[in-house]
């Protein structure tokens, strides 16, 4: 019997830079919030409230307080507002997410029609629209993209995105374009996360992947996995089920890039205590079979 971890599973490195600036930040600055949640783990938010580090949802809510934005960006606009409302801003955006908000800003300026590979209601993908000034389009999969001749386009795509579904949205518009730009904006540590996930799935009779449901990131990691081995996409330790290891001997583990160490610590020693194995248990994330940081 073993049970496993991808390699690269856990935070990434703009989650940690996320985190790292909310805790610097909160020791010298009082009443401090997040605009939105810092990153999509609901667990890792309510390690911060109780750091007195709350998030709120809109900007009638700040009240002039010191502001962090998330790792994900926020809507070029809202960031004018807090600007000229004179807050205090602490910018956490990753600056993959950042670079990528460039190049959407710069593609418009050139002239092309930009289209942004992704989630329209995400809020990483709402942010990106606001920097295209010019005609923009978001599509989640090749298939949303109506079929007709285009001039001038630009494609981004939202960092957590697969590179199939890039290769897939390229290949239709090649022939419907005269002329195109693919910037590949799919983030290093999503794309080795996804495929540390495949690896691990193809040697395994089952999955677990851990992290917040509103994750992005991890929810393409749940869809991958499913295509290899029966898989559960789950938050915490307390949804796992003992029924669900009958029979198995072969356990995998992922997690999305904004699941913190202490739950997918908690989720390995669960899963060692259903199947019956108390002496492998784990203090440390590095101390789990598998795990490697690259
Ligand atoms: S997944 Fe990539 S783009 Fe998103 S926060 Fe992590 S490092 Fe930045």
């Amino acid at each position: 019997m073993s049970v496993k971890i991808a390699k690269n599973s856990g935070f990434c490195f703009g989650v940690k830079r996320a985190i790292k600036i909310a805790f610097e930040a909160s020791h010298s600055v009082d009443n401090i919030i997040t605009l939105g949640p810092i990153i999509h783990n609901p667990q890792m938010v309510e390690k911060l409230a109780e750091e007195g580090i709350v998030s709120v949802n809109n900007l009638n809510e700040i009240n002039g307080r010191p502001t962090i934005i998330r790792s994900h960006g926020i809507k070029k606009e809202t960031l004018q507002q807090l600007k000229a409302g004179n807050i205090n801003i602490i910018n956490a955006t990753c600056p993959y997410v950042s670079k990528t908000q460039e190049y959407g800003e710069q593609l418009s300026r050139e002239g092309y029609t930009v289209i942004i590979l992704g989630d329209k209601d995400h809020p990483e993908v709402e942010a990106l629209r606001s920097y295209v000034e010019g005609d923009v389009r978001i599509v989640g999969t090749a298939d949303e993209l109506p079929t007709r001749q285009y001039d001038r386009v630009g494609i981004i795509c939202q960092t957590t995105r697969n590179i199939k579904d890039l290769q897939e949205l390229g290949q239709k518009l090649i022939p419907l374009c005269r002329e195109i730009r693919i910037v590949n904006t799919i983030c290093n540590a999503t794309t080795v996360r996804q495929a540390s996930t495949i690896e691990l799935a193809k040697e395994s009779d089952l999955m677990i992947v851990i992290g917040g449901k509103n994750s992005s990131n991890t929810k393409m990691l749940a869809k991958i996995s499913e295509n290899y081995v029966e898989t559960y996409h789950i938050e915490t330790e307390r949804e796992i089920e003992e029924k669900w290891f009958e029979n198995r001997s072969r356990i995998g583990i992922t997690a999305g890039a904004s699941t913190p160490d202490w739950i997918i610590v908690e989720v390995y020693n669960k899963i060692l205590k259903c199947m019956g194995n108390i002496d492998k248990i784990v203090e440390n994330i590095e101390d789990i079979p598998g795990f490697k940081e690259e």
